[in-house]
């Protein structure tokens, strides 16, 4: 019985491969099959967005029939840095995903620079921002020509200076090939920090007037995360940025800290006002310093 168990089992598992490989080129046929939910408009312009500021006004957005954004407005300053915090399920990452057109609005508008986004082309949208996502994609290609993904017509010392900024060259110097290393699916893995601060040097080449920062909701080193905030800061002087954060420590400086609950703004205001009025901020503070406290 035992002779057979094995070979039994491995057939079981490349049976499961092959069913599984095959489903993947079945999802990847559905998708290249699909008009993309969102086209641009017949008379969509191209037109530089260089400023890099941003209005929800009484944004309103659903997914199938559930209501998620319940009239959100807010104003982003060109320069500011503008946190967004809240709940989970609150809505935040639904914002940047609007932003940037990933859907459209049911209601009200989004605009940089005071144009409608709707009315600009998806180029001209994408060109004004550059997002660092929680989980970054790594391609199967060195890591250098994984930051040149963020410009590829970038020179090299455009990518050593993005490097720098990004708090890598100390990665880059440990690993035996350098900037040469493979990285991605079949190369080095790369933890959580560095490919979000790879992230960072990317979008440090892409000079988008817009930033913005979606942070991880799984916990960091501190050592990590401090390196993480620190490139930011120097990425962020200059630009607008917005910031997602779980962590509410990690967005003290910033100008206006947006408090979403339930998909609307219930509070907005510096760190030191939402302590004062002693609402859902101030709830959520405690709330945080007691964990960490642990
Ligand atoms: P978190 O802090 O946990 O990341 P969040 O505030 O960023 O949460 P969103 O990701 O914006 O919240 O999600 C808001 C609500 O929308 C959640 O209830 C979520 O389940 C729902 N939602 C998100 N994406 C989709 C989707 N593609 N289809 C249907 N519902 C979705």
């Amino acid at each position: 019985m035992m002779q057979l168990f094995i070979p039994l089992n491995f057939l079981g598992f490349v049976y499961r491969e092959i069913r599984g490989a095959f489903a993947n080129i079945e999802r990847m046929f559905a998708l290249l099959d699909k008009t993309p939910l969102i086209q641009d408009a017949s008379d969509a312009y191209d037109k530089p967005l260089t400023q890099g500021s941003v209005s929800f006004e009484n944004v309103v957005f659903s997914y199938d029939s559930r209501e998620i954004l319940k009239g959100v407005s807010l104003t982003v300053e060109a320069g500011q840095k503008v946190a967004i915090v809240g709940d989970s399920g609150a809505g935040k990452s639904t914002l940047v995903k609007l932003l940037f057109r990933f859907y459209d609005v049911v209601g009200g508008r989004i605009c940089i620079d005071g144009h409608d986004i709707r009315d600009v082309s998806q180029n001209t949208l994408r060109q004004a921002i550059a997002i660092v996502p929680q989980d970054t994609v790594l391609f199967n290609d060195t890591l250098i020509e994984n930051i040149r993904y963020g410009r590829p017509s970038a020179t090299d010392e455009e990518i050593s200076a993005a490097i720098q900024m990004a708090h890598l060259s100390q990665f880059i110097e440990s690993l035996p090939e350098g900037g040469a290393t493979k990285v991605g699916e079949r190369g080095l893995k790369l933890s959580g920090g560095e490919k979000q601060r790879v992230a960072i040097a990317r979008a440090i080449l892409k000079k988008s007037p817009i930033l913005v920062f979606d942070e991880a909701t799984s916990s960091l080193d501190s050592r990590s995360e401090q390196a993480i905030l620190t490139a930011l800061k120097e990425v962020a002087k200059g630009h607008t940025s917005l910031v997602i954060a779980h962590r509410l420590s990690t967005v003290i400086d910033a100008d206006k800290i947006i408090v979403l609950s339930k998909g609307k703004v219930v509070e907005a205001g510096s760190h030191n006002e939402l302590l004062a009025a002693n609402g859902l901020y101030c709830k959520l503070w405690y709330a945080q310093q007691e964990s960490a406290d642990f």
